[in-house]
Parts: C-alpha cells; structure tokens; sequence
C-alpha cells in the first residue's frame, strides 16, 4: 500500500509549526509529507513592522525552510498556489500540481481594504518580506528626495498610518524612533515631518485594556505621531487620503500611506470554493473544513468562535502556532487510521504590543505591562516563538537579545 501523501501550503507560522511537529511524529514509512511555500525562506510576519520602518534589516525577520525541516522526511516545492480543486484532491500551483490524500491550508492572510478607493493603488500594506522592504524604501526615498527639489513640498515627509490596531501602533512605534534618525541622515528639519494615524473606531486599540490604551497614545504622541480617532479614510491618491468625520470631509496631503487597519484570508481560499466569511473558513473543532475531512484549515485562513463573546478570535500568531501542534497530532492520528482527532482550545497566554524598541504595553501571565518590562516580555515571545519552531539553535541565530 503507498504511503498518505500529506500536502501542507504555506510555511508561516502555522504551517511550520504542523510540519516540524509532523517530523517528529511519523516515519518516513508512513506518509509522503511535501510542503509548499512561495518563497524557500520563512519570515516573522509579527516582525515586518520593523523591517517595514527600517528599524530592523529583513534579513533578520526571516530564515531559510531548509535550516528547520527535515528533508529526508518533507519535500520542499517552493512555488505559488493558485487553486485547490478539493473534488480532485489536487493543488494548482503556478509551475505544477500535487495530488494530496490530507491537506493542510496554512496561507496566511491577505489585506482587507473594505473597497476604500485607491487604497489598493496608493497605499502600502505590511504584509510580507518584499512590501516591507518596499515601505522602508519608498519613506527613505521621500526624505532623500526632499531635500534636492528647489520647490520644496513638505507633504512628502508627511506619513499617513491607516489603523490604530495592533499592526498600526506596532508600526508607528518604529517608525517615532526611525524618522529622528532619518532626520539626521538627510538633513531635514524633523518639525517638518508629521506622522499621522487615522482610525475610524472610537478608540485606538479597540478592545484593548483602556489603561494600556491610554499609556500607548500617550507615549506616541510624545514622539509627534498625530491622531485622528473616529476618522475614516474615505479615499485614498496619489497625493494623499481624504478623510470623514461627523459629515465633513478633509483631505491630508501625504507622500506615504500605509494601510494597516485590517486582513481577511487569503484569496485562494474563496478563489477555491471554500464557504468563508472575509476569506476566513469556519473550520470544525478539529480544524478541517466543513464538509472535508481531507483538508485541515489553520491560522489567517481559518475562523474560530470564542465562546465566552460569542465573537471570532482575532487572527494571531499565537493562536496559528497553537493549530499548527494540534493540526499535526490530528494529522498523525488520520495517518495511523484513526478516527477520533484532538478538539482545538486557544490558550490564549496574553498580548503585548510593542512601542519601538524599548516600550510596550501587554497583559501577559495575567498581569497589565508597560514600559522595558513589557518590551523584555515581547521580545521574550518572540523568542519563544523561533525555539517553537527550530529549537535553541535558531533563537541563538534570529533571536532577541538587546533588552534594554
Ligand atoms: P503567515 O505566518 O503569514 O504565513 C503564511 C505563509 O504562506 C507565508 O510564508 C507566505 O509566504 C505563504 N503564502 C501566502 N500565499 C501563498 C501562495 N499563494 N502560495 C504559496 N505560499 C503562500 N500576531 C500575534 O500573535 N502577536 C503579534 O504581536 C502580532 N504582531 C503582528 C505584527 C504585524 C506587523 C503583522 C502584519 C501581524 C501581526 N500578528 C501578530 C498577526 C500574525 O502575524 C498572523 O496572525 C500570523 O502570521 C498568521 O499565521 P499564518 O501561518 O496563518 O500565516
């Protein structure tokens, strides 16, 4: 009898972690394990803030697959996907095809813009290696530029952040500690440049503790980023965002827009037919697709209700990891012919976001944090997230360690 072919796609968070625990559980006797990724490097997706402020080179958010698997037991395509056709048991790829007997959707999200014009032709988005190099580039650009036109147009120091979640007080906290240094590098006045978010909730931070909300505005607003709560991005151009409040509009003239105020699935999971809300598939509680008991869909791509509010958790690398584990145990126990595989239960062990290099604000462990105290206990996760996946080896290479 041949041996289960298991096909998993997409090496982020999610992925790596179902096949470096899938290694260790099965022989290369009992199943034929190949794993699919755009790229042949994996990358910290809750890293690329900074690589997309420049305040840490990409090459530190992202490592070789190879450095990770074990490639007597996975086969590595690095390839795009462009369909699954889960009446064939087939994945379209752009240079190929693979028949799978058990698959696993690991892919990862894709930005959500809500249809705001412009946004996808104007704006930039922190979603991967190449659009973080491009947003350090492009705001490098701005200031090198402004200083060699004879007219000058102080609009193209000004940098619009659309979102004041997660990603977008992430990425501003780099940023107030990027543009002083970038100031001194091209000669520029920093009173010149403004960084400006534009959030359409009521709060930053929706959601999140009021205390540790306040403590984040207040120390980003301590290094000059401007907000505009309760303030929609109507439309983004080229020269800028228009933006509504309580019927009146006004426009910012901006020479960078980043978008960070939202993801869906990706597109790959409704391009292939899967019932989904945003791209997000409701997956059951042992994590396959509805109506599939072939295909495990974890991470971005997938939908999990939180009981206690009756309302999706949000997608995090924290809960893609913790599919992953669950995800390869399940897989394991189809392989061996079982029937009954593991329900997944978050663990949800707290969130810390990061405010630039030595601040942030989280509830970790239980307990409210600010300050080098939160930022140790960020770093810490992120650590902890690399030994996951690769072991001490790979913290020592990638790792955290410059604390205060
Ligand atoms: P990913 O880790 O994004 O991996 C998807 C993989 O699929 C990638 O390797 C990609 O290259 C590959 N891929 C995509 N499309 C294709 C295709 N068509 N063909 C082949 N390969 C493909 N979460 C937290 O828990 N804590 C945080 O502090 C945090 N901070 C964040 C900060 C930022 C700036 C961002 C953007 C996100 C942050 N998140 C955080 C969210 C977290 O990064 C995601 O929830 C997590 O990455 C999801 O994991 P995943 O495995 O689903 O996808």
């Amino acid at each position: 009898m041949r041996n289960p072919k298991v096909v998993i796609l997409g090496a982020g968070y999610g992925g790596l972690m179902t096949v470096t625990r899938l290694q260790k559980m099965v022989s290369v006797n009992e199943a034929d394990i190949t794993l699919v990724n755009k790229h042949d490097y994996h990358y910290e997706t809750t890293w690329l803030h900074e690589a997309s402020a420049g305040t840490l080179h990409h090459d530190r958010c992202r490592y070789p697959i190879k450095d990770v698997i074990d490639t007597n037991k996975v086969n590595f395509v690095q390839d795009s996907v462009k369909l699954i056709k889960t009446d064939e048991k087939k994945v379209i790829l752009e240079n190929g095809e693979l028949n799978y007997d058990y698959l696993v959707v690991a892919l990862g999200a894709h930005p959500e813009t809500f249809g705001i014009q412009g946004l996808k032709e104007y704006a930039f988005t922190i979603s991967n290696i190449n659009s973080a190099r491009q947003i350090r580039e492009h705001i490098e650009y701005q200031f090198a530029t402004y200083n060699t036109e004879e007219e000058k147009d102080d609009t193209r120091l000004t940098i619009v952040v659309g979102g004041a979640g997660f990603t977008g007080i992430e990425f501003l906290g780099e940023l107030a500690n990027r543009v002083p240094e970038l100031c001194r590098e091209y000669d520029i006045d920093p009173k010149k440049v403004r960084i400006i978010c534009v959030e359409a909730a009521p709060t930053a931070l929706p959601g999140f503790d009021p205390e540790l909300v306040e403590y984040a505005v207040n120390q980003l607003q301590r290094k000059g980023v401007e907000f505009r709560i309760g303030t929609a991005i109507k439309e983004c151009t080229e020269q800028g965002i228009i933006v509504g409040k309580d019927d009146q509009t006004e426009e910012i003239k901006a020479g960078t827009v980043i978008w960070a105020a939202g993801v869906r699935g990706n597109s790959v999971i409704e391009e292939s037919g899967f019932e989904a809300m945003r791209g997000r598939v409701k997956v059951e509680k042992d994590l396959r697709a509805p109506g599939h008991d072939d295909v495990f869909i974890i991470g971005d791509c997938s939908l999990i209700i939180n009981e206690e509010i009756n309302r999706p958790y949000p997608p995090t690398a924290q809960i893609a990891m913790q599919q992953g584990e669950v995800c390869a145990r399940n897989l394991a126990a189809l392989i061996r012919g079982k029937k009954e595989l593991e329900p997944f239960k978050p663990d949800i062990k707290g969130t810390v976001a990061s405010l630039g290099e030595d601040d942030a604000v989280g509830i970790a462990l239980g307990k409210k944090m600010v300050g080098t105290k939160a930022s140790f206990m960020k770093k810490m996760i992120d650590n902890r997230a690399l030994y996951m996946v690769g072991g001490a080896g790979l913290v020592l290479k990638k790792g955290k360690f410059k604390f205060f």
